[in-house]
């Protein structure tokens, strides 16, 4: 490593850049009020949209089949890894979904790197929005194919690129169904009649979407009513709404063959452990029975809207549970996120080279299991924050919303 030039020039360079990151140390189970790094917080910063990583159900579900199957799948699927419990869950995704068949990968990322390299590949197109996640980006540059990305959302940049690439065998076109970062759902419906026109294959990634968004809580696909005609590939994660953790694609008998003998981050990966797919399952099961949950985040994520617009932060346009106060200078997104801090409220300083430069953000996550006197807490605190501002930072504010989020 001595020789490993620049290493720590680089990391210096973050910290005067306001981009260097440290890891907090999470002393209790993730749910709105927890303990960091010995201290109790009230948390506005996790993925577990619906309250389900610490419900009794599903740690119940968890400890009985770990109790049964033991720890560790100890193979891959395709050894002797592959459970029942496995293939129960692969079978409730596929009824959930309503695809045909569904395959577990042990994370998102995996099953999105595995998934587009099994798709495409030299003499192919893969076609992405520019603020995909990092792991559909990477598995678009990595799959060898020829790699396309039109700006945020813009069907009329989809085209183009679908344009430029029509010399190409097969065509991939791949989103977000609910952006990580943004909060907000993409165009699925006419992402589709386009991919359609041009005789591309539709990827989407549902992350954020699935358990949260659609009447059963099968997420953007549901939202849009897209079959497995028009929406063949349909990659899901079981880490954030479902409050588990692991991740699937659903589609057809041929997509998900074609996965199971091609996706090397499937075959070369020991299978999650079972019992975590059982803890999935109980999850599942919630999310179908319980819909208060999906109907308590509309009322919540409702209630944080009004109140920070009425303050006057920059509020990214998003109707789910991630609510993204758009900042745009670096520095003052962190300032603000210690001073949410310093009061005891854990908001996440998105920042580049999360996002773009120029948009860092405070990304304010909502759960089910917050309390309506929760939003208020952390309403009051920001509307301190915000009238203690200088005025040149309140005109920056301004400046922001008006590039962004007018309208
Ligand atoms: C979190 C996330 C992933 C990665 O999923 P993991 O199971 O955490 O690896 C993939 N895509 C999106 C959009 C995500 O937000």
């Amino acid at each position: 490593m001595a020789d490993f030039d620049g290493l720590s020039e680089s990391l210096n360079a973050r910290k005067t850049q306001h981009l260097y990151r440290s890891r907090r140390l999470l002393g209790s189970a993730q749910q709105p009020e927890q303990q960091v790094d010995g201290k109790s917080v009230l948390s506005f910063c996790s993925n577990d949209y619906l309250g389900l990583a610490n419900h009794p159900e599903v740690k119940k579900a968890f400890i009985e089949a770990a109790s049964e199957y033991g720890v560790g799948s100890g193979a891959s699927h395709l050894v002797n890894g592959h459970s029942q419990l496995h293939h129960e869950l692969e079978l409730k995704l596929a009824e959930l979904t309503g695809r045909d068949r569904a395959v577990l990968f042990s994370t998102g990322f995996m099953a999105n790197i595995g998934t587009i390299s099994a798709l495409v590949g030299r003499g192919d197109a893969v076609i992405q929005d520019k603020w995909n996640h990092a792991s559909l980006i990477d598995a678009g540059l990595a799959s060898g194919a020829k790699f396309k990305r039109y700006p945020h959302c813009d069907l009329n940049g989809l085209e183009r690129q679908l344009n430029s690439c029509s010399e190409a065998r097969r065509k991939l076109v791949v989103t977000d169904g609910v952006f990580s970062m943004d909060g907000d759902i993409a165009p699925l419906d006419r992402i589709a009649d386009i991919a359609d026109a041009h005789n591309a294959c539709l990827m989407i990634d549902d992350a954020h979407g699935l358990g949260v968004l659609g009447a059963t809580g099968a997420g953007s696909a549901e939202l849009f009513n897209l079959s497995q005609e028009r929406l063949p590939v349909l990659m899901g994660t079981l880490g954030k709404a479902c409050g588990s953790f692991g991740a699937f694609v659903a589609g057809s008998e041929e997509l998900v063959e074609t996965l199971i003998q091609q996706a090397r981050s499937y075959i070369y990966t020991t299978a999650l452990p079972p019992a975590v797919a059982a803890a999935s399952l109980a999850s599942l099961k919630l999310i179908q029975t319980e819909a208060w949950r999906r109907d308590k985040l509309q009322i919540l994520i409702a209630q944080l809207r009004g109140g920070i617009e009425s303050i006057g932060f920059p509020l990214m346009r998003s109707e789910t549970a991630i609510q993204p106060i758009l900042v745009g200078d670096a520095a003052l997104a962190l300032d603000i996120s210690q001073q949410l801090e310093q009061r005891g409220l854990l908001v996440t300083a998105i920042r580049p080279p999360t996002v773009p430069e120029g948009t860092s953000r405070l990304r304010i996550t909502l759960s089910a299991d917050h309390s309506s006197d929760q939003i208020e807490l952390l309403l009051s605190a920001l509307q301190d924050i915000y009238q203690q501002l200088s005025d040149e930072k309140k005109a920056q504010l301004s400046d922001v919303k008006d590039k962004f989020v007018s309208g």
